[in-house]
């Protein structure tokens, strides 16, 4: 489970990122965060990964406060959530299938473990017939979902994705959704911002939509039911 209590994160000290954040997320739970640009969707999932500290209040992920976290131990914290960004961030000199070896290989998983992980993983993003091929040989919706693959190939708890389908027509970003849809049911808690709003609208989850670092609704359904 995820609790954020009274988070707040101002930049250079009068850019408001997010403020006065409360909420909480159930494991399991597939949730969406909307608003405009600038609204605090990156800043909010940046806390929940660590990549920034909130000026005051708690960022509790699994009965730890995370903002209290050493060091050490922030590694592991990342490593329990598999990342998707915008912009794929694969490796151009390796395969399709390399590069989800390679979130493996860096944590020293044993070579049987990963000859049987990543082809389940590709399997699940249906790109097992691309496991050869170069990201610069498949299309912007295969690198996305590769990219998950590469997320979720250690079976991380948490999946967070911060505007994955941003570079995407509307036809990849709904086989994006859906792979994060299945994903979900299997059990994965799955955290998207997105400003997409057709998606949002079509697929009828938790929307917390945000405003200028506020929460101004969260409730199920579609992106404009304010
Ligand atoms: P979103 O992801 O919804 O577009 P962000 O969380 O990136 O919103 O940004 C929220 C606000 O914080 C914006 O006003 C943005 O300009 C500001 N901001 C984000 N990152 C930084 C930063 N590193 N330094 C200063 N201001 C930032
Ligand atoms: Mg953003």
């Amino acid at each position: 489970m995820i609790e954020l209590k009274n988070v707040t994160k101002i930049y250079d000290g009068n850019v408001v990122g997010v403020e006065n954040l409360n909420l909480t997320i159930e494991d399991g739970e597939f949730v969406f965060v909307v608003g405009e640009s600038g609204s605090g969707k990156s800043t909010f999932l940046k806390l929940l990964m660590r990549e920034l500290k909130p000026d005051e209040g708690q960022v509790i992920i699994d009965g730890k406060d995370i903002t209290k976290m050493r060091r050490s131990k922030i590694a592991a914290l990342r490593r329990s959530m598999g990342i998707v960004f915008q912009d794929y961030r694969l490796l151009p000199r390796r395969t399709v299938y390399d590069n989800v070896a390679f979130a493996l290989q860096v944590i020293e998983t044993p070579g049987k473990k990963i000859k049987k992980s990543v082809p389940a993983a590709l399997n699940l993003v249906g790109l097992v017939h691309k496991a050869k091929s170069y990201p610069n040989e498949i299309s912007g919706g295969e690198q996305q979902r590769t990219a998950i693959a590469r997320a979720i190939v250690n079976n991380p708890p948490l999946v967070i994705a911060d505007e994955p389908t941003g570079n995407l027509d509307p036809r990849n970003s709904q086989e994006i959704m859906e792979v994060l849809e299945a994903i979900n049911m299997r059990g994965t808690t799955v955290i998207i911002a997105t400003h997409d709003k057709a998606i949002v609208n079509a697929m009828q989850k938790r929307v917390i939509h945000m405003e200028n670092g506020i929460v101004v609704r969260d409730s199920g359904g579609g992106y404009d039911d304010l």
